[in-house]
């Protein structure tokens, strides 16, 4: 007689995350699409990624300085949004690039991570 099965649990369990996942996915690859034709990975694989995460932290930066109000608040490209918002924008787009570029599941890590994170302590144990 076999042992009798567990039944599987769908996982993302929920409609939401299923979506989020698709989208950022297909979000990821029109960046991917869109760099490539500029030019940023002519280079192929060979891409510098430690380049590839500095130029991350360069949009933290801008999105710093942005919260300083060292820059005007509105973006001058796109006036219907805040700098800060474009930077951080700028941010994820970067690792959107970065993920759809070496075939990483970053939007299925988000969800995981935000569930791993669900069943942590209070401030993760930390002080801040
Ligand atoms: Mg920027």
């Amino acid at each position: 007689m076999k042992p009798k099965q567990k039944a599987k649990t769908k996982w993302p369990p929920y409609e939401y995350q299923r979506v989020f996942i698709k989208s950022f996915r297909s979000v990821a690859n029109r960046v991917y699409k869109n760099s490539a034709e500029k030019g940023f990975w002519d280079g192929g694989m060979l891409r510098n990624r430690a380049e590839m995460i500095a130029l991350m932290h360069s949009e933290l930066s801008e999105a710093l300085e942005a919260l300083r109000g060292e820059r005007k608040l509105m973006d001058e490209h796109i006036p219907t949004h805040t700098n800060l918002e474009v930077e951080l924008a700028d941010c994820v787009i970067r690792i959107m690039d970065f993920s759809a570029g070496f075939g990483l599941n970053v939007g299925e890590a988000i969800i995981k991570k935000m569930e791993y994170n669900r069943k942590r302590p209070h401030r993760h144990g930390k002080v801040f």
